[in-house]
């Protein structure tokens, strides 16, 4: 049954006029803040991308300082965001504008939709918020919210869905304000119509016209199809360390993690006395071996179980970790500065961190 959402929207509008959070991108909804703003977000919370945006928008002021920047820097700029892959987009985009659109971003929903990491949502975000352009933008908080205020059942990881979500929404975005609109219905879903938990219904503003509120049916929507089940690598991660200096590796350009910073691994979880023997059958002569503990780093279609040990080389095992295998030693302050290490690798940070 379709739900005409009509009615939602002058109470939606009229709520986040006083309730809207500050942000600086929503201060000043320049295209460029709008647009990276959207991506720093898609997986991230906003109290955690607040301070990831600043430092960000003061580096990288520009689209054109976007598209020039040096492959090192942007990656550490985004170091803890994850999801490296959207920074990269970020900037072949950035170099799309600069080359096609002279510097500035398509006012444009269909052009944007071309660019690289932008998709529907983020298309209908900058449309809607730095443009005023009225078209929807359909993430997985308005999804929530709509397909509560309908009271359906559908299931949300369907694309179809999605689409006539999208449909039904652009039928009724008010011409005068979509970006505001928009933006009600995510905040609304950030900030009262929770994803876990019990939503805060008392305190929203469209409860009179929600049929999940009224049917009882708040926490069984929205309906989501089962995932598949991730799959699970088990690994030992060694933090090596001669004279202050740790061995770090890059990553294959393409794959998981591509083109980033990595500590040392090997395949399964070893032992104490299995990492004594691999590390002897690798040549290696360790001056000392230290537990780290357990970590558990999930990704999107995979879990890595780790364990890992501190060793500490002797001088005689450098020629075994060294340039020509692919190993770069870096101090404290130049992991701290210059490489980026990924957060599946966090657990094991603290050695360097703590010195
Ligand atoms: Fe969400 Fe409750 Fe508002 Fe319905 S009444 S939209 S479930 S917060």
């Amino acid at each position: 049954m379709q739900y005409d959402y009509k009615e939602i929207v002058p109470y939606l509008i009229d709520w986040f006029s006083y309730n809207a959070r500050i942000l600086d991108w929503r201060e000043n909804p320049k295209p460029y803040f709008v647009w990276v703003s959207e991506i720093m977000l898609q997986q991230t919370r906003v109290e955690a991308v607040k301070g990831y945006f600043d430092r960000f928008i003061t580096d990288l002021p520009e689209i054109r300082a976007l598209a020039e920047c040096e492959e090192e820097k942007l990656l550490k700029l985004w170091e803890g965001l994850g999801y490296y892959n959207r920074v990269r987009n970020l900037q072949r985009a950035a170099q799309v504008i600069m080359s096609d659109y002279n510097g500035e971003l398509p006012a444009d929903y269909d052009k944007l939709l071309t660019l690289p990491g932008i998709g529907s949502y983020t298309a209908g975000a900058i449309s809607s918020i730095a443009f005023q352009i009225p078209v929807p933008a359909v993430d997985g908080n308005v999804l929530r919210v709509t397909k509560r205020i309908a009271g359906s059942f559908d299931d949300i990881t369907k694309e179809a869905i999605k689409k006539e979500l999208w449909q039904d929404l652009n039928r009724i975005m008010p011409k005068d304000q979509p970006g505001d609109f928009n933006q009600s219905l995510m905040e609304l879903g950030a900030t009262v119509c929770l994803p876990n938990g019990k939503p805060l219904c008392e305190k929203c503003p469209v409860m009179h016209l929600c049929q999940a509120f009224h049917q009882d049916s708040v926490m069984r929507i929205p309906v989501k199809a089962e995932k598949k089940a991730r799959r699970i690598e088990d690994k030992t991660i060694l933090v090596v360390e001669y004279q202050d200096k740790y061995a770090i590796r890059k990553r294959a350009r393409k794959g998981l993690l591509a083109g980033l910073w990595e500590l040392p691994s090997i395949e399964g979880k070893l032992t104490k006395q299995q990492i004594d023997g691999a590390l002897r059958e690798l040549g290696l002569t360790t001056h000392s071996v230290e537990f780290l503990g357990d970590a558990k780093h999930i990704f999107t279609h995979l879990e890595w179980h780790m364990t890992g040990y501190h060793v500490v080389l002797e001088e005689n095992s450098l020629q075994f970790i060294s340039e020509e295998n692919g190993y770069l030693w870096a101090n404290q302050g130049e992991i701290n500065q210059i490489y980026t290490i990924p957060s599946a690798f966090s657990a094991y940070a603290s050695i360097w961190k703590d010195n």
